[in-house]
């Protein structure tokens, strides 16, 4: 089956055709997967500017979907005829009506630029052969939301084909799988899904940051999640205080990667043989709820600790490069820490065999590495591999002697990590989100589908 998915929930209008084959042991093949970004328009704010979000997807979603189609070769223009009374006939699908035009019209009635736009689409191109269309109803921003919902609920009329509603933070998880199924690697989650549940799952986002026992498919349940700003938020609010950049998160991480060949290095004092590498500017900043007993965040008192720190430096500090890379690989140093801590803690508690991390702050290299770190240092594996992420296969730790010393065998733990290009907000993930939810048989007449931007998982 096809399914063809669609994307609003934040800055990025994403568009993807996905095909799964197989049924007991489905596999995703992404037909296409194209997002159009809104980068250039939030950099000058540092963050995502809501109403200009929403008027961008409007403009955006056509193309969007027309590039998409292309792409996985299933855009046809119609062979379109006039009739007698004057309207124009769509090849496969009959005309236009009056009626179905006062119908899209209700469903556009807040979008007009979507509704012009949509109609000249529907006209010009053929019906796709897809068997579904997904849409993110939430969680995310409610304007953006609802052009996705809305386009999405016009495309299932005129088309009249089915919708499945679909959870942003899901998906994100679900990301992996897409990747897993793609690249042929020896994980197949359905098969093997006695062996991956429970997991953990980190959501590490611009607008999210989560930690979520995942018993199976669609059995979800919320352990922690941050108190104020989310890590990809923290990351990008921090980026904008040291000027250096937007989104921050892989701008921090950038300029991060420096710190090493920038810190001057001394031979320590105690031990001549290890060399120690000096912060010039004795930059630390706090890691907070580290050690609090739940599995919750907090990141906003970090984001303040990095504005006092950097308001107290006279200008030409605030400009030394080497102060920039110092303050950058602490941030990211502090996020990371806490992140691990109480993902990690979870996965004790709850003795789960799968750490499964998503959403765009994922996509960070230290902290996809530091994971694999802290996991083999802690023993916690028995079979540690990532299907997705080359460094992460096949432990050499994970010998027998090691795992009966701990007891632990016949136990694996799996760390996931999704390719990096479908880590942040995308039309894929949307799909394969999509798909677990049709097999759940969660298809909803299009009248019922609503954004809904504070919508849980679980
Ligand atoms: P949202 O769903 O909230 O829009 P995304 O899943 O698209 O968020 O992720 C965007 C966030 O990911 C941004 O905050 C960005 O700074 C962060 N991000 C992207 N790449 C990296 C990286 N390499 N390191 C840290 N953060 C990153
Ligand atoms: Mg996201």
């Amino acid at each position: 089956m096809k399914i063809l998915a669609i994307e609003t929930s934040c800055d990025d209008t994403g568009v993807a055709v996905i095909e799964i084959k197989g049924q007991k042991q489905p596999y995703f093949n992404i037909l296409s997967n194209v997002v159009s970004s809104q980068v250039e328009i939030h950099k000058k704010w540092g963050g995502v500017f809501p109403s200009l979000a929403k008027r961008e997807h409007q403009k955006n979603l056509a193309p969007t979907l027309k590039e998409a189609l292309k792409k996985a070769g299933l855009l046809f223009s119609s062979s379109s005829i006039l009739s007698s009374d004057g309207h124009r006939r769509g090849g496969g699908m009959g005309a236009t009506s009056p009626t179905k035009l006062k119908i899209l019209n209700e469903i556009l009635a807040r979008e007009k630029n979507l509704y012009d736009d949509i109609i000249k689409f529907l006209e010009k191109y053929d019906k796709p052969k897809v068997d579904l269309i997904a849409v993110t109803v939430g969680p995310g921003l409610e304007p953006c939301l609802w052009q996705g919902v809305n386009f999405a609920k016009a495309l299932s009329f005129y088309w009249g084909l089915p919708i499945i509603p679909v959870n942003h933070i899901e998906a994100h998880i679900l990301a992996n799988w897409l990747c897993a199924y793609q690249i042929g690697t020896r994980l197949a989650p359905i098969r093997r899904a006695h062996k991956l549940f429970p997991a953990v799952a980190l959501v590490v986002s611009g607008g999210h940051t989560q930690i979520i026992l995942m018993k199976n498919f669609g059995k979800y349940e919320i352990l922690g999640e941050t108190r104020d700003d989310a890590a990809g938020e923290c990351f990008d609010k921090t980026a904008k205080i040291l000027g250096i950049g937007y989104p921050g998160g892989p701008a921090i991480a950038e300029i991060a990667l420096q710190w090493k060949s920038q810190a001057p290095i001394t031979n320590n004092q105690t031990n001549p043989n290890f060399q120690t590498l000096i912060s010039k500017f004795g930059v630390k900043l706090p890691r907070p709820m580290l050690n609090t007993k739940d599995y919750d965040f907090s990141f906003s008192g970090l984001k303040t600790a990095v504005l006092c720190n950097f308001k107290s430096q006279p200008d030409y500090v605030k400009k030394d490069k080497n102060y920039l890379i110092e303050m950058s690989r602490e941030i990211q140093q502090a996020i990371i820490d806490v992140l691990i801590k109480k993902t990690i803690k979870a996965a004790k508690d709850y003795n789960i065999k799968t750490i499964i991390l998503g959403g765009g702050v994922s996509a960070n290299e230290e902290l996809r590495k530091q994971f694999l770190q802290k996991i083999q240092k802690e023993n916690l594996n028995h079979e540690l591999y990532a299907t997705n992420y080359p460094p992460y296969q096949s432990s050499p730790h994970s010998s027998k002697a090691s795992l009966r010393r701990k007891g632990r065998e016949g136990n694996e733990l799996n760390l996931l990590a999704p390719l990096k290009n479908l880590c942040a907000d995308n039309g894929a993930m949307i799909g394969v989100a999509g798909y677990f939810s049709w097999l759940k048989k969660k298809i909803k007449p299009w009248q019922k589908i609503k954004a809904d931007a504070n919508l849980r998982i679980g």
